[in-house]
């Protein structure tokens, strides 16, 4: 069970500063995901962690011991890629033991990882093929399983599902949390820009904005009290209604913030007036654009398919006062 420490963790690219001073504590056999804004320095920090980078400065330690000199295989880690990386001409049995005979593993001892990664990984049947003759989320199980069988301290993906299908994405989303819950000693940290991924799959979300870590919390956290609007208009898909001006002031606040799917049609005596610009009917859920005169147009959810029509006037409110206020600096207000 391995522990990783940051303190003050930073990485420059020449003057191009990209890790601003990163202090996190993951705890032992954690899943924790990055999650921000393309460019935000994800990518750089998981590499750090797995010595694919050289650290400016700070400290990275595993448990107390210091790794920042180490070489990835020295420090214990397993990573997967957003390309699977398989060998083309190797069977899905020889890419997963490739790195365990370069290891000099007993043959015995190979056979048995490989036996039992697959089964995790429910990719038995296919041991004998080659990856062209997978599909992409097979593919991606064996590249997991090439992972798995070294028996990692630590395992690094780096957003592992993003060139597959959806309906596959989903499908090995679920592989990986059943395999978080198999190998709960592990320490996990995973890249996504995809908030079901990062709200699913996480024990804790790290959200980093332009380099450095904006909040850190369990998913409901970061969704129920976001310490920032930039953490509130993050997590949560479609994203918040943020309103200023007299809608925020009749709240006493700079900033007024409601989820769409905290807001409600009523029939009359709602607390906003608007017209219906536009129903986006997914059939199970329904998101209203209504013009209420803010600067954007508020977004509410309703369950199932809608019935309102494009011109119509409808009146809305927030269910339950289920708010959000945010000061001008863009942190919750005090009460
Ligand atoms: P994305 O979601 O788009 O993958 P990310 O949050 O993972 O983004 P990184 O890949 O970590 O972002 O990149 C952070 C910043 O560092 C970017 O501006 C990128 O251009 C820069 N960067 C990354 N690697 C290098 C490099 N080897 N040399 C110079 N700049 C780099």
């Amino acid at each position: 069970m391995t522990t990783i420490r940051m303190q003050d963790l930073r990485k420059s690219f020449g003057t191009f500063d990209v890790i601003k001073g990163v202090d996190l504590e993951i705890e032992p056999g954690e899943f924790m995901v990055f999650v921000g804004p393309s460019g935000c320095g994800k990518s750089t920090l998981l590499r750090l962690v797995a010595g694919l980078e050289d650290i400016t400065s700070g400290t990275l330690a595993f448990d107390e011991k210091i790794v920042n000199s180490l070489t990835p295989s020295q420090r214990g880690i397993a990573m997967v890629f957003q390309s699977y990386a398989l060998y083309p001409h190797m069977t899905v049995y020889d890419n997963m033991a490739f790195g365990l005979k370069l290891a000099k593993g007993s043959a015995d001892d190979v056979k048995r990882r490989v036996h039992k990664a697959a089964e995790m990984l429910q990719i038995t049947d296919y041991l004998d093929r080659l990856p062209k003759q997978l599909s992409g989320g097979q593919r991606q199980r064996v590249a997991i399983g090439r992972a798995i069988v070294r028996d990692p301290k630590v395992f690094l993906f780096d957003e592992p599902l993003s060139n597959l299908d959806a309906a596959l994405r989903v499908a090995t989303r679920l592989e990986i949390a059943k395999l978080h819950a198999k190998m709960h000693e592990t320490t996990m940290i995973y890249v996504t820009h995809d908030q079901v991924e990062a709200m699913t799959l996480a024990d804790r979300i790290c959200v980093l904005r332009d380099g450095n870590v904006e909040q850190v919390g369990t998913p409901l956290e970061l969704y129920e009290k976001p310490q920032s609007i930039f953490v509130a208009g993050f997590i949560g898909s479609p994203k918040m209604n943020f309103l200023t001006e007299e809608f925020a002031d009749a709240y006493k606040t700079d900033i007024l913030g409601v989820r769409p799917e905290h807001l409600e049609i009523k029939d009359k005596d709602g607390l906003w007036k608007g017209k219906l610009l536009l129903a986006e009917n997914l059939g199970s859920e329904t998101f209203l654009y209504i013009d209420i005169g803010a600067k954007e147009p508020l977004v509410v959810r309703q369950d199932g398919s809608a019935h309102q029509q494009p011109g119509e006037l409808l009146c809305v409110a927030p269910v339950n006062n289920n708010i959000h206020r945010f000061d001008q600096s863009g942190r919750p207000a005090a009460n």
